[in-house]
């Protein structure tokens, strides 16, 4: 019995040893591991049960903390990240179906770490859960270098821009994601002429310096949401995400070319460069990169030209035209527009009673441009809304400040387009020029052209009574240029009839140009009509219109349009001259 009694004993005790090898053998391991060891409860909070040492160099909580504290794991989860791992450890303990994620933990120092979460429900005898155990892998090393490798699988090592494959990933989405608005997508290619050159006379690393500097230059000069690729070796290209003209990407192409020809100081040496462009514009995606070089290429062959269009229906006439209208959208922005004004004078007594507002376009490289070589173009791509507006604006502010400082009345004369009469809100466009200047409507007047009037139809119609009833004055401008008959005059709501220069030029000299002129103006007075003489030059001209009962006239003889500052000081000093006053 003792002896039986002593091998049960026996038997226990090294049933217990066996079982605290084992223990300890599994400690080591665990605690040897590169990993964190966890099990964790299967209740709502997920409590934890067993986290190994391992945590403490990972996070830097200790195992305590780590156990005791039953929202740290929540709170250390990364914000970005925690709804997803939360949703992934509920669906385990539903499903009892493996766990297997990467996220981040924000250590305690605030350090960002990556994890590989893999853990398993583990059963009892009777298939019921227990637990969930598993680990947590510190994968940030492997996840840097995968972020390493994805920029350098996207961007130019050199110049830090987009390379070949990631640009046409962009050239892709932009043609996929091209706006209903009409804008289309255009690539410029931009090839170096003669690269190898510096290359070959300064060394690879200069070589590297210049295409390094280029870079730069190019994306400064690139807009948000447009971007800029080296395609390798000496080859940029830009991707132009919403063009609504050619022009707009022969504007890019000039800007890019300024910033390859502008010198380059590089290692004590004064580079410069010149370069061949492409352009095609469409939806052909990838295509758009093979036009792009093709049309780069007819550049390089060209010689005189640095940039080319791949289609061809892209001529030159054409290009320039749209060129322009893109130029006249970026001088609104830009500023570049003012006003001159020319006096407008009563006969008898003479007097200056009015000015005349006329634009002018200051553009950045080519001087002065006269209306008429702009105006038509601002009228067809209906750019002359807001420039007209401008201008009216801008003219009331003006004479309102003449008229205080002068102590006295001056009527402004505006010009008027047919766009801008035809938009439904150009009454209030003129109600709130003359409110914000604070100028009496009386002192307004519209200048209109016959081609406005026949062009406008009712709605104008409406709209020039709607002005008449606020007491804004009409003058029907170049009259005898176009096509008003006399239903015209008879049925618009016209003040004043400005006789054109055509009908004045020469009635001082030829006996036929002076009929025609008495015909119109007796005409005028039948109607009851204010009749102003245009292109008054010379003595003899303004005594015939007067002598003919025009009862005001404008003119060089009186004044040339002046800069605003000019004409103000021209009217206090009230040197207009006249052999009458
Ligand atoms: P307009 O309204 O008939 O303006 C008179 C034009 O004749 C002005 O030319 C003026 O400089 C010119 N002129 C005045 N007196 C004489 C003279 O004695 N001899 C000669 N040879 N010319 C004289 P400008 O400034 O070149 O304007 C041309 C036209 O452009 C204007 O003709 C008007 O139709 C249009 N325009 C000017 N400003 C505006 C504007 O703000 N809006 C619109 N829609 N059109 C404008
Ligand atoms: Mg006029
Ligand atoms: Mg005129």
């Amino acid at each position: 019995m003792d002896c039986g009694v002593d091998r049960g004993t026996t038997a226990a005790a090294v049933a217990a040893d066996e079982a605290r090898e084992i223990e300890r053998r599994y400690r080591t391991l665990v605690e040897q591991l590169p990993l964190v060891v966890y099990v964790d409860a299967l209740d709502e909070g997920s409590s934890n049960i067993f986290t190994s040492g391992q945590i403490e160099p990972l996070l830097g909580y200790t195992v305590e903390e780590w156990r005791d504290d039953p929202n740290l794991f929540v709170r250390t989860l990364h914000p970005d990240d925690r709804d997803r791992v939360l949703a992934a450890h509920a669906r385990t303990h539903r499903t009892h179906e493996p766990l297997r994620l990467e996220y981040r933990l924000v250590a305690r120092d605030g350090r960002v770490v990556w994890v590989r979460d893999d853990g398993v429900i583990v059963l009892d005898d009777a298939g019921e859960p227990l637990y969930l155990q598993g680990y947590l892998l510190d994968i940030t090393a492997e996840r840097e270098l995968q972020e390493q490798l994805r920029l350098q699988a996207l961007f130019d090592p050199l110049t830090g821009l987009a390379n070949r494959a990631f640009f046409h990933e962009q050239l892709e989405h932009a043609v996929a994601m091209r706006t209903e608005d009409g804008a289309g997508t255009a690539v410029v290619f931009v090839d170096l002429n003669e690269f190898k050159q510096i290359n070959d006379q300064h060394g690879h690393s200069v070589g590297d310096e210049v295409l390094a500097a280029l870079g730069g230059r190019l994306k400064s000069v690139i807009r948000a949401g447009d971007s800029v690729a080296r395609l390798g070796g000496d080859e940029f290209a830009v991707l132009l995400t919403a063009v609504r003209e050619p022009a707009e990407a022969a504007i890019v192409a000039e800007r890019l070319l300024e910033q390859i020809t502008a010198p380059i100081d590089v290692a004590g040496r004064h580079l410069s460069l010149t370069a061949s462009v492409g352009i095609a514009l469409g939806s052909s995606g990838t295509e758009l990169l093979k036009q792009a070089d093709a049309a780069m290429y007819r550049a390089k062959l060209h010689g005189d030209v640095d940039y080319a269009f791949y289609d061809d229906d892209l001529d030159q006439t054409a290009l320039n035209r749209f060129k322009r209208i893109a130029e006249l959208r970026e001088a609104i922005v830009e500023k570049e527009f003012s006003l001159a004004y020319q006096p407008v004078v009563n006969l008898d007594p003479f007097e200056v009673v009015g000015l005349e507002a006329l634009l002018r376009w200051q553009h950045p490289t080519l001087g002065e441009i006269p209306p008429l070589d702009f105006i038509p173009l601002a009228e067809e791509s209906g750019l002359i809304v807001q420039i007209g507006r401008w201008v009216l604006l801008e003219a009331c502010f003006y004479a309102s400040r003449l008229r205080e400082l002068l102590g006295r009345d001056l009527e402004i004369a505006v010009n008027v387009s047919a766009r801008q009469l035809q938009h439904p809100e150009f009454v209030d466009h003129v109600d709130n020029a003359l409110e914000r200047a604070d100028l009496p409507p009386h002192l307004l007047t519209l200048e209109l052209t016959e081609s406005v009037l026949v062009a406008s139809g009712e709605r104008a119609e409406q709209q020039l009574n709607a002005l008449k009833d606020r007491g804004v004055k009409l003058a029907l401008d170049d009259f005898g240029t176009g096509y008003a008959s006399l239903t015209y005059l008879q049925r618009l709501p016209v003040d004043i009839v400005k006789i054109d220069r055509s009908f004045t030029a020469k009635i001082d000299s030829g006996a036929a140009d002076l009929a025609l002129l008495e015909g119109i103006v007796g005409l005028g007075k039948a109607l009851g009509l204010q009749l102003v003489a245009e292109g008054i030059e010379r003595d003899a001209q303004q005594g015939i219109v007067q002598g003919l009962g025009c009862h005001g006239a404008q003119g060089f003889h009186f004044g040339r349009p002046a800069a605003a500052a000019a004409a103000t000081q021209a009217l206090s000093g009230d040197t207009v001259e006249s052999s009458v006053g």
